[in-house]
């Protein structure tokens, strides 16, 4: 574990798997406390228990983010078990396929809420006492569907597009308040994301998806690379502020 000059409290949201896990251990390396937030909560407990082990400070709690109750009480837990959160990464997310005008509204309207309310939920629950202490980094995990659309993913697409558009905002609402609010853009990356999908439906999307040019790149990234990113994001000196990290994978040579 690296000495880190501050405490600097961080908290992951989706931190039970993927690129959420792999940025709660890259965080505690770096020194940060971690709190670590999903619905299934024992996954963010075997996480926060490998970052206990190499010495590092790390709690789990259960969190919903679509639900306003559940976020509260994450927040509630986080505050008394590590203080005042500097970080707050905004992770947590899903995919269902599917032909747009075949998806049910209320299903669309979920990933909506789950891709951008629930980002939102956690701005409201964390951003406010950053901005009275006048310190603290954001950032939202975005994707690359937020500047090229990916059929079979309407809502997914539209989710991102509305989550980049809502830090937009916020980046210049938050001018001159030392928070600093960033998105990180992933391309494709092995995660659990889309595990879920019958082999149906993810051979029909993965069909299309050569169709329309979008699996063309055959390369992945690993969760670690995201993580990187997002900790270089937040380890940003003083002064500097980056806005928008798109990550790629990068052909072997
Ligand atoms: P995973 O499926 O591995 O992780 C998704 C995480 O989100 C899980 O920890 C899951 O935990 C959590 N989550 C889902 N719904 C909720 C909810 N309602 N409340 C709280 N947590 C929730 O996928 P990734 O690691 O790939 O995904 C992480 C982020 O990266 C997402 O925002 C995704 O859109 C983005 N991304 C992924 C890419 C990829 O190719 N994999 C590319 C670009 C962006 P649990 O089920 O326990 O709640």
């Amino acid at each position: 574990r690296h000495p880190h000059p501050e405490r600097r409290p961080a908290v992951v949201t989706g931190a039970s798997s993927g690129i959420g896990a792999a940025t709660a251990l890259t965080l505690a390396a770096a020194g940060h406390p971690v709190a670590l937030g999903a619905r299934r909560v024992e996954r963010c407990e075997e996480v926060a228990a490998q970052v206990r082990a190499v010495g590092g400070e790390a709690v789990a709690h259960a969190l919903d983010v679509t639900d306003a109750d559940s976020v509260a009480a994450f927040a509630a837990a986080v505050a008394r078990d590590l203080g005042d959160v500097e970080v707050l990464v905004s992770n947590a997310g899903a995919v269902a396929p599917g032909v747009t005008h075949e998806v049910e509204t209320e299903r669309f309207a979920r990933e909506l809420d789950l891709a951008v309310t629930g980002a939102h939920r956690l701005v409201r629950a964390f951003v406010p006492a950053m901005v009275e202490r006048r310190r603290g980094d954001v950032v939202f995990v975005s994707s690359d569907v937020a500047v090229r659309a990916r059929p079979f993913m309407a809502a997914y697409t539209a989710g991102k597009w509305g989550l980049e558009g809502m830090v937009q905002a916020m980046q210049m609402e938050l001018e001159g308040t030392g928070v600093r609010a960033s998105v990180v853009r992933p391309g494709p990356t092995w995660s659990e994301m889309g595990t879920d999908w019958s082999d149906e439906a993810a051979g029909e999307v993965l069909t299309q998806w050569v169709r329309f040019g979008h699996a063309r790149h055959p390369h992945f990234l690993k969760p670690a690379a995201i993580a990187d990113a997002i900790a270089t994001v937040v380890g940003a000196r003083r002064g500097v502020h980056l806005n928008l990290v798109e990550v790629t994978p990068e052909a072997p040579v």
